[in-house]
């Protein structure tokens, strides 16, 4: 990674920790990760997308085990991943921390926490970035009958 990269990295690091997104002011649907134009109304949305932080809190839509981790994750497998819906929309993918393989449920509830992605041992670098855990509120999972 070159100096560029790292520092690109750490302007990068308000939106992955706080999970800002975008909106669209002509048509108000919500990004996540922010894009530059809206591809429904294109043109008509540039200059139009206005900063949105999202609550970090969504559900679990559906999940996978990762059992054959790429080289860097080694060490980690197995370990869900997630597609989330946020709160607010946005769908993401993530991985779930803090979680029983056993536990995770599909429209479990779950928020984002910043957590060290990745080492580099190259340049010593530390990747820090969102992940999902179970979420600490009411499980709306839970028994409703
Ligand atoms: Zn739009």
């Amino acid at each position: 990674m070159t100096q560029g990269g790292v520092s690109r990295f750490w302007r990068e690091i308000p939106q992955r920790y706080n999970l800002i997104g975008n909106q669209c002011e002509v048509c108000e649907t919500l990004f996540f990760p922010p894009r530059e134009s809206c591809p429904t109304c294109r043109r008509k949305s540039v200059g139009k997308m206005k900063n949105k932080k999202l609550s970090g809190k969504g559900k679990i839509i559906t999940y996978s085990i990762v059992h054959v981790a790429p080289e860097q994750f080694e060490g980690q497998a197995p370990y869900p991943i997630a597609i989330i819906e946020l709160d607010e929309g946005p769908r993401l993918t993530s991985q779930i921390v803090d979680c029983d393989l056993d536990d995770i449920k599909i429209g479990m509830r779950v928020e984002a926490t910043f957590r060290k992605i990745q080492e580099d041992g190259y340049i010593g670098a530390i990747y820090y970035g969102y992940k999902f855990k179970k979420c600490e509120e009411l499980d709306s999972t839970k028994e409703k009958k």
